[in-house]
């Protein structure tokens, strides 16, 4: 089966002035075609009325992170199957800001995982080295830890997609060159099962200036998008570069 290429934004904790006007604006340049699929993952807040307009366009909408539960006592958290009532049919789970800020493990990671493919969701699992440990030659031995821990053991390929966003790339306007992400993602594509058939993202100060290069690389199956995606124009160039 071909793996269809997921452009995917991540606008983080930035509400857009036209948040909703937005998903007009990519419609308008064209970023919804056949063969690729556009994700835009807005804040919580945001989830229901961006899924009730993107749905018009055929743009998808995930969230950003879930809980590891389904409901109860848990002041603050969004649950996965009110992400899926709300709309969305993706979520970020284990990005490195949650990782760095919120100390998320491996394990809960692979939890909420779990639960977001309970409720109907498809998780995107970040994974992703800093550069101290780039430094050292760490890479592919943290990616490898990460992958084996944050997946759950009981998922196929089409369960779920992986990004790999070095931390040293993300928000810094560095990108990592071709040959590394080219060496990293047939790394982690050797490295999970049936991985010929899992879709791997690249995250990290990907813009329209880099997308092509980025996404023209063979086991590069999209991006996951940061700054860039708070501009639907910029978006919509790094979508149509694929
Ligand atoms: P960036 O963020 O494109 O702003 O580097 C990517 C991400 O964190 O997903």
């Amino acid at each position: 089966m071909p793996r269809t290429p997921l452009i995917a934004g991540n606008w983080k904790m930035h509400g857009l002035k036209d948040a909703l006007g937005y998903f007009d604006a990519l419609a308008a340049a064209g970023v919804v075609a056949d063969g690729r699929e556009i994700l835009v993952c807005p804040p919580a807040t945001l989830v229901a009325a961006a899924a009730a307009r993107a749905a018009i366009h055929g743009i998808a909408i995930g969230g950003q992170d879930c809980h590891t539960g389904t409901s109860g006592a848990h002041t603050g958290d969004i649950s996965a199957a009110m992400l899926r009532d709300a709309g969305a049919n993706y979520v970020i789970v284990g990005h490195s800001e949650r990782r760095g800020d919120h100390g998320e493990t491996d394990a809960l990671v692979c939890a909420k995982a779990r639960a977001a493919r309970a409720a109907g969701l498809t998780p995107i699992i970040c994974v992703g080295e800093t550069l101290s440990e780039r430094e050292a030659g760490q890479e592919n031995g943290i990616v490898a830890g990460q992958l084996t821990g944050s997946i759950p053991g009981v998922f196929g390929p089409a369960d779920f997609v992986v990004a790999y966003e070095p931390v040293w790339a993300i928000g810094t306007g560095r990108t990592a060159s071709s040959d590394d992400i080219a060496a990293m993602h047939a790394f982690i594509r050797s490295s999970v099962p049936d991985g010929e058939q899992v879709r791997i993202l690249y995250g990290g100060s990907v813009k329209p200036e880099n997308a092509a290069a980025i996404l023209a690389l063979s086991d590069v199956d999209g991006a996951l998008v940061g700054g860039a995606s708070l501009d639907p124009a910029s978006f919509a160039d790094i979508a149509k570069s694929v």
